[in-house]
């Protein structure tokens, strides 16, 4: 079987701007509303942020997965959730039929976290909410001469989370020395993105050149997923990125802030349920 290389499709900057009050800087990694392209994914922000910011508010119909960068993170909910993630962790929550939370950092701290929005398949919106904290000590770590690649979820070589996904998702922390070389697997039927956070390299089987704060997408094969395709990274300088891919829904989204549903209708019931308190159980 001949394993097909997959080839960088788009690249785009990623451009911090100066925020309100405590938020200090944010800036979209996927901006909104991008649905159909971005699929099975809605949103990445990137945030810097004193306490304050995100004060109590609702999701649902969707997953938040939350990478803390730097600073201490305080997690509330109305499910009686309470925890802090310390940099490295992720939170990986799903909101399902509602969560209303806090998200802020602890007094004197700011935060430096990224934040991705995984939609939910039409039959998983309306699940039980569910939180997966992903703490950096325990997180599995695929290991080759001068590569460390932290997975969050889904697999890279013979590496695998335990992380459970509503939608195939492949969410992965790579650290390469310079020079140093690997390849990542990839479904044909995933779409996916590389965001640098320090560094450079080339990316894909033209070796596209990416650097800091760029975004490197990768359009699904139109074969099936009976094809094998890799994905390749080789790093220039020190090289810091994220690979993120997953399966598209292929499905209709209407969404308001922080709904995420299929029809209009169903965006009206979310904010009739939020107001009547049916969040709460
Ligand atoms: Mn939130």
């Amino acid at each position: 079987m001949t394993t097909q290389q997959r080839s960088i499709s788009q690249v785009w900057n990623v451009v911090p701007q100066r925020g309100r009050g405590p938020h200090l800087q944010v800036a979209q990694v996927l901006a909104p509303v991008r649905w159909s392209d971005f699929d099975p994914f809605l949103i990445m922000m990137e945030d810097w942020f004193g306490q304050g910011t995100f004060d109590f508010h609702p999701h649902r119909g969707m997953e938040t997965v939350t990478y803390v960068i730097e600073g201490k993170l305080k997690h509330e909910d109305n499910h009686g959730g309470l925890g802090i993630l310390e940099p490295g962790d992720v939170q990986w929550m799903t909101a399902g039929r509602g969560v209303i939370h806090s998200e802020d950092p602890l007094p004197g701290e700011t935060v430096h976290s990224l934040q991705l929005w995984v939609n939910l398949p039409r039959a998983h919106k309306m699940t039980q909410p569910r939180y997966q904290d992903l703490k950096a000590a325990q997180m599995p770590v695929r290991r080759e001469p001068g590569v460390e690649i932290r997975v969050f979820s889904g697999s890279s070589g013979d590496v695998k989370a335990d992380t459970l996904n509503h939608v195939p998702v492949t969410y992965l922390d790579l650290k390469l020395e310079p020079g140093a070389k690997v390849e990542q697997a990839v479904p044909a039927s995933y779409r996916g993105f590389f965001y640098i956070l320090e560094g450079e390299g080339t990316f894909g089987a033209n070796n596209t050149p990416g650097e800091k704060n760029q975004v490197l997408w990768v359009n699904a094969l139109e074969a099936g997923d009976g094809t094998a395709s890799v994905v390749t990274v080789e790093a220039k300088t020190a090289l810091h990125a994220l690979w993120i891919a997953g399966k598209p829904l292929h499905e209709p989204i209407a969404a308001h802030g922080p709904f995420v549903m299929n029809t209009a209708e169903e965006i009206q019931q979310a904010f009739v349920d939020y107001h009547s308190g049916n969040f709460a159980n």
